[in-house]
C-alpha cells in the first residue's frame, strides 16, 4: 500500500530471498525478543547487495542498470528447476466457506443464508440458493489459468512448494531474462527491462504472472507490474514524495502527520512491486530494514506520543515478515497502553495469497482490534486463491476494507469497477477507498482526469449496494491529507427547500430550513424526511 497514511499495502524485505528466512519454531515473545536481538541484521537491496549511495537515492545510478538482471537470472534458473510433484495440500474454493471448520456459520450469514454448513447433505442444505463466491479452485488448489500456467513454467514444483509464501518469494520474476521466457514483450516493456533503474525495483510473484496475458501488454494487471519506458517520463506537478511524507518523519521509519495516528513503516520489500506506487522512493531499495535497534526508536517515540490512538502498518507490506517477527511487532505496539487499535495495509491477498496462512492468522487474532487495508485493482485479481485468503482473515475477526487506486487502462471504467467492488464483497472485503492516483514521478500514463472518478462514483452510487461504494479521495500532495470528492447531487435551493437530484436523474426537495420563518413540527422533529418531487 502507498498512500499516505492508508497505504495500499504492506510488504517484506529487500533481499531476493524469503523475508525472514526460516520460520522458527518458538512462538514465545521472549524467544522471539532473544532472537531477533541476535539475528536481525539489514538485509541487502533488492538486488540482493547492499546499494550504493546513489542507488539509494534514486535508483538510477549506472551500476544499476545491468547487475539486477544478470544477478537475479542465474538465482531464477535454479529455481526453475524444481524438484518432484506431489498433489498434496489441496484445497479448493469451496474450502473458503468450509475450510476452517466451525467457521462455517460465518461464511453462511455473510451471504444471508443463516448458520447452515453450505456443503452440508442436510435437506436444508439442498434448499440453499446458489453459492455464488469465486468459482471453486478444483484438484490442487489453483484456479484453472495458474493451474495451466505453473504446469507450463514451473512442472517441477510441488503444491507444497507452490503453496509456500516464502518459495513464491523466492522465485519471483524479476530480470529481462525471466520475463521474456514466460511474457511476450512489448518494444516498451523490454526497453524499460533492458535500460534499468526505474525508480522502483521489478517483481512479480509466479502466483500473479500467472493471472498476466503473456500476450495482451494492455491488460490491466499487466500494465501493473511489467514497466514500460513511460515510467521514464516526467511531467510537470510530479514528485518522488507528493504526499511529503519525508517532511512528517520524526523517526525513521514512522509518519506523524495527523495529531492521533501514525504511518508505522517496518520495511520496504514487496512480493511485487507496483508500478504505480507512492512509495516508488523508498519501497525495494533496501535502506527500511527490520531491525530492533530501528524498531525500538519507533517504540520509544510512540511510548511518549501519547495522543496516538492509531497505528497503521504498511511499507513495503508487513505481511512480508516472518510471523514472529509480526507477533513480536504487534506485542510491542499493543503493550502501549494510549495505542487503541492497529491497521496493517497488505496486498498479500491479491500477490500472494498463499502468505494468509492459519499460522499467520493464530498471530493477529491475538492483537484484536485489529483492521486490515487490502490493495485490491481488478477483479481479475478475485481468484479463489484470493478469496480464500481473505475468508481466513475474516474468520479470524479481523475487518477488511479495499483500497483501489484509479488506473488509466487499468480500472477506469464503471464496469470494470462495478465487477471489482462486487467481488469484493462476496469475498467479505467492504470497498473503502478508491484513490486518484498520486502524482509520482513517471506515473502520467497511470493518472486519469479527476472527472472519471467522479464518474465511477455516480456510476456505483445507487446502482448497487451502499456498501460497494467507495470514498473517493485524493491525497492532497504535500502532506494535506484526504480529500473527499463526490459528484454533485445538490441542483440548488428553492427557499427552505434544498433541490437534489437522485440516481436516476430525479430531481427532489427536502426540507432544510435556512430562515426563523420556518416553523418546527410540534414534536421538534422535521416535517418531512422522504424526498418531495419538485417537478422540475
Ligand atoms: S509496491 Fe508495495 S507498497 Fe507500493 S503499492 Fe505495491 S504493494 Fe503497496
Amino acid at each position: 500500500m502507498n498512500s499516505g497514511n492508508s497505504d495500499e499495502c504492506g510488504r517484506a524485505d529487500a533481499a531476493d530471498e524469503p523475508p525472514d528466512g526460516a520460520e522458527d519454531p518458538s512462538s514465545s515473545h521472549a524467544a522471539t525478543i532473544a532472537r531477533l536481538t541476535l539475528t536481525l541484521s539489514p538485509p541487502g537491496s533488492e538486488n540482493g547487495t547492499t546499494p550504493s549511495p546513489t542507488t539509494r537515492k534514486n535508483g538510477r545510478s549506472s551500476g544499476s542498470k545491468t547487475k539486477p538482471n544478470g544477478r537475479a537470472a542465474k538465482g531464477n534458473g535454479r529455481a526453475i528447476t524444481g524438484t518432484g510433484n506431489s498433489s498434496q495440500g489441496s484445497t479448493n474454493g469451496h474450502s473458503l466457506a468450509n475450510g476452517n471448520g466451525g467457521e462455517l456459520g460465518h461464511s453462511a450469514l455473510a451471504n444471508g443464508l443463516g448458520p447452515i454448513a453450505l456443503n452440508s447433505k442436510s435437506t436444508r442444505s439442498s434448499q440453499l440458493p446458489a453459492i455464488t463466491l469465486p468459482s471453486a479452485p478444483r484438484g490442487r488448489g489453483c484456479n484453472p489459468r495458474t493451474r495451466a500456467w505453473r504446469k507450463r513454467f514451473f512442472p517441477a514444483a510441488t503444491d507444497r512448494e507452490w503453496n509456500d509464501w516464502r518459495w513464491q518469494s523466492r522465485h519471483r520474476i524479476r530480470t529481462l531474462e525471466q520475463f521474456e521466457r514466460m511474457v511476450t514483450l512489448s518494444e516498451t516493456e523490454r526497453d524499460a527491462l533492458v535500460r534499468g533503474g526505474t525508480m522502483l525495483p521489478v517483481g512479480v510473484t509466479p502466483y500473479y504472472l500467472s493471472l498476466l496475458d503473456a500476450e495482451d501488454p494492455q491488460q490491466p494487471l499487466r500494465k501493473t507490474v511489467i514497466p514500460t519506458t513511460s515510467e521514464f517520463t516526467r511531467t510537470a506537478g510530479e514528485a518522488d514524495d507528493p504526499l511529503g511524507e519525508d517532511g512528517h518523519s520524526p523517526v525513521p521509519g514512522l509518519v506523524h502527520r495527523y495529531p492521533d495516528r501514525v504511518l508505522l513503516l517496518p520495511l520496504d520489500f514487496c512480493s511485487t512491486y507496483c508500478r504505480y506506487c507512492t512509495r516508488s522512493r523508498v519501497v525495494g531499495h533496501g535502506e527500511i530494514v527490520p531491525n530492533e535497534a530501528r524498531l525500538a526508536a519507533i517504540f520509544d517515540y510512540l511510548e511518549k506520543a501519547t495522543q496516538v490512538r492509531d497505528v497503521l502498518i504498511s511499507g513495503g507490506d508487513p505481511l512480508a515478515l516472518s510471523d514472529d517477527k509480526l507477533d513480536w511487532i504487534l506485542h510491542r505496539l499493543r503493550s502501549i497502553r494510549h495505542i487503541e487499535f492497529v491497521r496493517i495495509g497488505t496486498k498479500m491477498p491479491a500477490v500472494l495469497p498463499q502468505r494468509v496462512t492459519p499460522e499467520l492468522c493464530r498471530v493477529l487474532r491475538k492483537y484484536h482490534p485489529l483492521w486490515m487495508s487490502i490493495h485490491f485493482l481488478h477483479p481479475d485479481e478475485c481468484t479463489p486463491e484470493s478469496a480464500k485468503a481473505c475468508g481466513r482473515l475474516s474468520d479470524s475477526g479481523i475487518p477488511l476494507g479495499s483500497q483501489t487506486v484509479l488506473l488509466k487502462g487499468v480500472n477506469d471504467n464503471v464496469d470494470t469497477m462495478k465487477q471489482l467492488v462486487h467481488r469484493l464483497l462476496k469475498m467479505r472485503v467492504r470497498p473503502y477507498y478508491l484513490y486518484q492516483c498520486d502524482p509520482i514521478s513517471g506515473s502520467s500514463h497511470f493518472r486519469t482526469p479527476v472527472e472519471k472518478g467522479l464518474e465511477i462514483i455516480e456510476g456505483l452510487r445507487g446502482h448497487t449496494t451502499g456498501y460497494a461504494v467507495p470514498t473517493y479521495v485524493i491525497d492532497a500532495p504535500g502532506g494535506g491529507g484526504k480529500i473527499p470528492l463526490q459528484p454533485n447531487y445538490v441542483v440548488g435551493r428553492e427557499d427552505d427547500f434544498l433541490v437534489l437530484r437522485n440516481f436516476e436523474g430525479k430531481t427532489y426537495r427536502y426540507p432544510d430550513p435556512q430562515s426563523p420563518s420556518m416553523i418546527p413540527a410540534p414534536h421538534g422533529s422535521l416535517p418531512i424526511l422522504e424526498g418531495v418531487p419538485a417537478d422540475v
